[in-house]
């Protein structure tokens, strides 16, 4: 494994020869929505704040990854935007040698206000969970009110965040009729597109699997209406993008189930309680916290993270293995 090398060219690299170099850090569990393929309706059962990872610790963490390689640092949750101050921990996260991107995935229920402060403190992109455009139907899907996001784009829009990426989960008999509408409002606003297909997350993940809808097709029903042309974005992420002829718009298909990328997949998740996550859809996990509050100097916990690195499997079973993945999206951070 990568541990030896000299600094420069540290990296880590696992079993199957894939280079990890993007961190998904979940700086909660907790959410002021309850998307119903998310997190289940009066849901509490959340991390005990002792257990969270201070932001010194955090920091510490994102650190050591920086000299194993890390570039690309994504903050999500939960909502991250429930975390306090939240921009002191993005300003230091920022500052950490290696680290050359850091983004943010949000409800953008509180964007509004933190949009400014968080450009300022060094996050760039941003994407925002977005799954429909009726108020009535925000409500059914997530508990909250629509005119929130909708003001919370308007001031990432504002601040300077570039791309800004809305991600749309994409289901059937839930909101298949309001592609076409999210493309017109992404044109618009010139907001790129993600659809992502559900995954079997949780009890709540595999519910909203009855309202699965393969994304081949719905690309297909754009291809019909729309020219599309071979699309890169920025990011690191699983999406295959495309872009609308004539327009700035760019549109990623997410199919973790109906065209699998693990094999590129180059990413781990550091959860709120400090632990590693090495898959979204297996259970291989390494506990960090634990270790952290024992004191472990920076080599060994560069090491610890060699060896986790060490247990990332090949690939997700969402097809073969649905029921397998009890924890929420929430919990390990999506
Ligand atoms: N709260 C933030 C948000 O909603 O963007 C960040 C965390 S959320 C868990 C990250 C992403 O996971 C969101 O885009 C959400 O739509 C997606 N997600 C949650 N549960 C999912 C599921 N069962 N299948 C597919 N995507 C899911
Ligand atoms: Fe909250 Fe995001 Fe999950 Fe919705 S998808 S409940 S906004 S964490």
């Amino acid at each position: 494994m990568a541990y030896n090398r000299p600094m420069m060219n540290r990296q880590l690299t696992d079993r199957f020869g894939r280079t990890i170099d993007y961190v998904r850090l979940s700086v909660t569990d907790r959410c002021d929505l309850r998307c119903f393929y998310c997190m289940p309706k009066g849901f509490r059962d959340f991390e005990e704040p002792e257990h969270w990872l201070r932001f010194d610790e955090i920091e510490r963490v994102i650190a050591a990854f920086g000299r194993l390689g890390t570039r690309r640092i994504r903050i999500t949750g939960g909502e991250p935007l429930v975390r306090k101050n939240l921009p002191d921990l993005s300003r230091r996260l920022a500052a950490l040698p290696g680290i050359e991107d850091l983004s943010l995935s949000t409800n953008a229920t509180r964007l509004a206000r933190h949009a400014a402060e968080l450009h300022a403190s060094g996050i760039r992109r941003i994407n925002v969970s977005l799954d429909t455009l009726r108020p009535e139907r925000f409500k059914a899907i997530t508990g909250g009110k629509l005119n929130k996001v909708l003001d919370g784009l308007m001031a990432a829009k504002h601040a300077g965040f570039s791309p800004i990426k809305i991600n749309m989960v994409a289901m059937k008999g839930v909101n298949d009729d309001e592609i076409d509408s999210m493309v017109d409002f992404c044109i618009e606003h010139g907001f790129t597109l993600r659809f992502i297909e559900t995954m079997p997350v949780g009890d709540t993940g595999r519910e909203a699997s009855d309202h699965y809808l393969d994304l081949q097709t719905v690309k297909q029903s754009l291809s019909e209406r729309y020219e599309l042309l071979p699309g890169v974005m920025p990011g690191g992420g699983p999406a295959r993008y495309v872009q609308v002829a004539g327009t700035d718009l760019r549109i990623g298909f997410i199919t973790p189930i109906s065209q699998h990328f693990c094999e590129t997949c180059n990413r781990v998740r550091l959860s709120v309680d400090g632990t590693l996550y090495m898959c979204l859809g297996q259970d291989h996990k390494f506990e960090l916290r634990p270790l952290l509050r024992a004191g472990i100097s920076d080599a060994e916990l560069e090491q610890a993270i060699v060896e986790a690195i060490g247990l990332k499997p090949e690939r997700h079973e969402f097809n073969e293995k649905p029921q397998q993945i009890v924890r929420f999206m929430s919990h390990t951070g999506g």
